[in-house]
């Protein structure tokens, strides 16, 4: 099936783009690599009368650190994420992320700031930027704004992100000396999406859990968090099983995806402790 008929504009800079999506009046759909975009438009399960394409707008694109924080631009695309240096130094987990994520064709086309406003609840950065404590940075008509990863993620595909606007950047703090980022998941085939997937953070402030693919959105397991800073592995892995409501599909049954995400649990903390590579 093919996507339905509707228009296109190139849009040169932030501005521009806004002004392209305030015209569209609501109809204005913003394509970044259109891995998932235009998969869900000629499935229909998306429609607009104007694709408006932020790929071109440079300011968008790249990595840089400063004031203790990394900002990566929306538009850099997945595999950059994974080979920059900036990030494999102060982001271990983000480029650790990028290895999960589908193949290399759409790693080379897919944009951090497309995964993050798609929103996919098995996506890997939505919940790297829930355990990093990210900040995403939001620009529209009405001017920009900072949204805490921890408000972001509203629902399956669903942000805060409000009509007409953009998602510029993210920031994520630098990681401290000693700080240590884990990511494991359980995937059917390399590439696929995970079947439960686990983000742990280990920082002098305590422990930061967020999972991916257990229920409609990221979430941040704080019960988990808090037993694993009370050193109690066994509770925390208790607790995680209460927090999560994964559910039932094709793939797996939620019981087994609540057992994954225990096992995964043990696994990250096995790591953090240095017990395997
Ligand atoms: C076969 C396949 C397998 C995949 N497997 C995985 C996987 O294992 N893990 C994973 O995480 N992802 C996976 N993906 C998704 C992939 O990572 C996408 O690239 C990503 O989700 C969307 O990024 P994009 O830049 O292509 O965004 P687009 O497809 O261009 O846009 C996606 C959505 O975000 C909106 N949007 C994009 N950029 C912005 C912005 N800057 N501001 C506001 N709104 C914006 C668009 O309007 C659209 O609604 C897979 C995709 C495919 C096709």
């Amino acid at each position: 099936m093919k996507a339905s008929a509707g228009g296109y504009a190139r849009a040169e800079s932030v501005g521009h783009a806004l002004e392209l999506l305030a015209a569209a009046e609501g109809q204005g759909r913003v394509l970044a690599g259109g891995q998932s975009l235009i998969a869900a438009m000629n499935m229909r399960l998306s429609v607009g009368d104007l694709l408006v394409d932020i790929s071109k707008i440079s300011d968008l694109s790249g990595v840089a650190v400063g004031d203790g924080a990394l900002r990566i631009g929306a538009l850099t695309r997945h595999a950059q994420v994974g080979s920059d240096p900036l990030v494999n130094v102060h982001t271990p987990l983000l480029r650790d992320a990028v290895s999960h994520i589908a193949h290399a064709a759409i790693r080379n086309r897919g944009t951090i700031g497309g995964a993050l406003a798609h929103a996919d609840p098995a996506a890997e950065f939505p919940a790297c930027a829930l355990a990093l404590g990210a900040i995403l940075h939001v620009d529209g008509a009405n001017g920009a704004r900072s949204v805490a990863a921890e408000d972001f993620f509203e629902d399956v595909f669903t942000t805060a992100l409000n009509e007409g606007e953009l998602l510029t950047s993210i920031t994520v703090p630098v990681a401290e000396n000693g700080e240590v980022q884990v990511l494991e998941e359980v995937a059917r085939r390399s590439g696929d999406y995970a079947l439960v997937g686990l983000c742990l953070v280990k920082r002098s402030a305590g422990h930061r859990i967020a999972l991916f693919s257990v229920g409609p959105k990221p979430i941040l397991a704080k019960g988990a968090m808090a037993a694993l800073d009370a050193g109690d592995l066994d509770a925390a892995v208790e607790s995680l099983s209460a927090e999560i409501d994964p559910p039932s599909d094709t793939q797996a049954s939620a019981a087994y995806r609540r057992h994954l995400a225990g096992v995964l649990l043990r696994r990250a903390v096995a790591r953090l402790k240095g017990d395997v590579a």
